[in-house]
């Protein structure tokens, strides 16, 4: 039987009763008690009894030259941009298992983006590149799942691109593997199979904007804190998939992360 999503959820919470989170607290002081209960959304931590509560989720767009050439920009000219998905838009995936995927609602175009993903430990405004890593805790290897058709309207009409990016399940991603174990991520193969042939292939060498350098940026708009995870970008040679498809994700260095459109 494979854990749901719920199921991860619920351990999550679990694990994490008895620390308070900051809605929790605004809420403890003012007296008044919430209407109902919302559960944490974390990632298990590969290896270890705990989990890694999940504050806000970034993405960086166009961040490998020859994607951002499909996507119809100049990669040598445009400073790097970001978006973010809910929070809870995250799919866990489990190591060896092959997990369930639904095919969103509204979309006839939908995309399968492979990106390595930075959990943060810490953060802060204006982090230098420099001092920007010791605030990692750790990677995964994730997809920027994405409703292309609508992502693609919206942005002809100069429009907000949420709905094809920030649905439900949109974030998945497997579990996050302590840097201090594997060290941190600057170069290796990255791929996508659907089906057993590989659609996206290239190495995280190639990468406009490296890790550190996207959490220099991102931390330039926004305070960053403990708790964001940060999609890194994806290669070249985005596509469609359809209901039945299996995805196998690749990163040297992980474990592989797979999914089954359903
Ligand atoms: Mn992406």
């Amino acid at each position: 039987m494979i854990p749901d999503r719920r199921t991860v959820l619920a351990a999550g919470a679990a694990t994490l009763a008895g620390v308070a989170a900051p809605a929790a607290s605004a809420v403890a002081e003012s007296g008044a008690r919430p209407l109902f209960d919302l559960a944490a959304v974390t990632i298990p931590v590969a290896g270890e009894n705990a989990v890694f509560p999940v504050r806000r989720i970034y993405c960086i767009g166009r961040n490998y030259a020859a994607h951002a050439i499909e996507r119809g920009s100049d990669p040598n000219r445009e400073p790097p941009f970001f978006f973010q998905k809910p929070t809870d838009a995250i799919q866990n995936v489990q190591v060896g298992v092959v997990a369930d995927h639904p095919y969103p609602s509204l979309t006839t175009n939908y995309h399968h983006e492979v990106e390595l993903v930075a959990a943060l430990k810490s953060g802060g405004s204006n982090i230098p590149v420099e001092r920007a890593l010791d605030h990692v805790y750790g990677y995964a290897l994730g997809l920027d799942m994405t409703r292309r058709d609508l992502q693609n309207a919206m942005a002809a009409e100069k429009k907000p691109w949420e709905i094809g990016k920030s649905f439900d399940h949109a974030a998945v991603l497997g579990p996050l593997h302590p840097a201090v174990r594997t060290g941190h991520f600057t170069k290796g193969a990255i791929s996508l199979a659907v089906n057993g042939t590989v659609r996206q292939s290239s190495d995280l060498t190639k990468m406009i904007w490296s890790v550190a350098e996207q959490i220099a940026k991102l931390s330039e708009a926004f305070e960053l804190k403990a708790g964001d995870i940060i999609y890194s970008g994806t290669p070249e040679n985005v596509g469609p998939v359809v209901k039945g498809d299996v995805l196998l994700c690749r990163l040297d260095g992980l474990p592989d992360v797979s999914i089954r459109i359903v």
